[in-house]
């Protein structure tokens, strides 16, 4: 019986084969040449015994530490990047800049006046607005999800303070993410509507710890936008529990001071591996990190991975057949302003940029290899899976987000790839205070540069482009 569905089975995939080769037309299977396969696995065994990666990771996030888009240390990252690139041998080395406003904290805290008085652990939402000085303290009012929230009245919440309590899911793919950040960006906007005066959310993370976790508030929707910060999850259970047990309101009062400038000067570092060809394939990860902690899995990881793996596939005899270019995004977290600049300063060549592709999701090993290749080409992403299955890394689908620094690349038709990684403890991490070099695993990065070399080796090697995608509105 086992042996009849397994029959089927293999049936029904060479059936599947055929038609797409069917549809395909002229174009032949693809396929590695037996020198090429052998080139794989030899960068594939390089990657697993590299030092690069780590050395670059230690030293990011020592001697640079925290670099927050558009300040002072993210110009110090800049030169750090530079400097690497050069002395690993790529060229046409240098930084591209572009203006882009500029927030950062200065102080923040918050603090349960009554009934039960007693500090509460926060941290400000990036783009959050300040408070006045000394803070404001209103009445808290708990919304179990950002929907019920904005299932609320138009009015009604004057004078409160909203507190956004919806938990986030942990899972390996990091999919509950996508939910927190609706709450994360959102919660202030809709908190402001109703007249409040400011907006807490718990933390968007799978934590048990004191660690509040930062990141990106919308502040694009401008004037309804009241000071909001996030709760380590531990406070926001003491919030809840307050607010059961009172018999009265309960009165918070939070204090948040930032700093804000119109125009400062970021920019992306870029280093490149001529090829033989005008055609590029870009990969990267950004060198900005929030403040709270060194941003060691985020990004730091993305940034030493991607190197060290272009550095490998720059060190085989000969030039590619393809031009690799690795970028250092900057500004990501803030509002991912490297992101659009690169795209725009490069629209004019983005018919020569072949395959795009970004490592930020922390130092976790890749598990899984998705593509997003035009219709006809997607069966090439074949050739990579098979390349690393070794490294237990399982075929994907053909709807790969890329990430975040390459979207606007990859809305003006550039196809792209995402090197899975295992996020299940990611959102303990991630933009808070323990985003440090020990939660790095050597072991963990070492695969990742094996699997981005086999990559970065294959989307250079192999006869034939992997498509367009539709052109869309960015909407910058
Ligand atoms: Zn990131
Ligand atoms: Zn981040």
């Amino acid at each position: 019986m086992r042996k009849n569905i397994i029959a089927m089975l293999a049936a029904a995939a060479a059936a599947a084969t055929f038609s797409q080769q069917a549809n395909a037309q002229e174009a032949p299977p693809p396929a590695l040449t037996e020198a090429q396969a052998a080139t794989v696995d030899r960068l594939i065994d390089a990657g697993l015994e590299d030092d690069l990666a780590w050395d670059l990771l230690e030293s990011l996030t020592t001697e640079v530490g925290p670099r927050l888009g558009g300040s002072p240390a993210e110009a110090r990252a800049r030169e750090w990047g530079v400097r690497e690139l050069k002395r690993l041998g790529f060229k046409n080395v240098r930084i591209e800049t572009y203006e882009m406003p500029y927030w950062a904290r200065i102080s923040e805290s918050a603090e349960i006046v009554s009934p039960f008085p007693q500090p509460l652990a926060v941290t400000a939402l990036g783009r959050s607005r300040g408070t006045p000085e000394g803070g404001v303290a209103g009445e808290v009012v708990r919304f179990r999800t950002l929907l019920e929230l904005q299932d609320a009245p138009e009015t009604g919440l004057e004078g409160k303070i909203v507190f956004v309590d919806e938990p986030m899911a942990r899972t390996q793919d990091g999919s509950g993410y996508g939910t927190a950040v609706r709450k994360r960006s959102q919660a202030a906007v809709e908190a402001g509507k109703r007249g409040a005066v400011a907006a807490l959310i718990r933390s968007a993370g799978t934590d048990s710890h004191r660690n509040p976790h930062t990141g990106g508030a919308l502040s694009g929707a401008g004037e309804t936008a009241v000071p909001t910060a996030a709760l380590s999850n531990p406070d926001a259970d003491q919030l809840a529990r307050a607010l059961e047990r009172a018999k009265a309101p309960v009165i918070v009062k939070l204090d948040l001071q930032v700093e804000t400038a119109e125009s400062v000067i970021s920019g992306n570092v870029i280093g490149e591996i001529p090829g033989q060809t005008d055609e590029i394939i870009v990969i990267g990860g950004h060198l900005d990190s929030w403040d709270l902690g060194t941003g060691a899995i985020d990004d730091a990881s993305g940034i030493a991975i991607t190197t060290a793996a272009a550095k490998l596939v720059g060190d085989l005899k000969g030039k590619p057949k393809r031009t690799i270019r690795v970028v250092m995004w900057g500004a990501e977290e803030v509002g991912i302003y490297g992101g659009k600049a690169y795209a725009e300063a490069h629209k004019d060549e983005m018919d020569k940029h072949v395959l795009a592709a970004e490592s930020d999701f922390g130092a976790g090993r890749v598990y899984r290899f998705d593509t997003r290749f035009s219709d006809e080409e997607a069966p090439k992403g074949k050739v990579f899976e098979a390349a690393l299955r070794r490294l237990a890394v399982t075929p994907g689908n053909n709807m790969a987000f890329g990430g975040a620094d390459i979207g606007a690349t990859r809305d003006l038709g550039v196809p792209v790839v995402s090197l899975r990684q295992d996020g299940t403890d990611y959102f303990d991490l991630h933009h808070t205070p323990d985003d440090t070099l020990d939660k790095v695993d050597p072991e963990d990065l070492r695969q990742n540069v094996a699997a981005w070399a086999a990559f970065v080796y294959i989307a250079s090697e192999l006869e034939g482009d992997f498509g367009r995608l539709p052109v869309k509105e960015t909407g910058q």
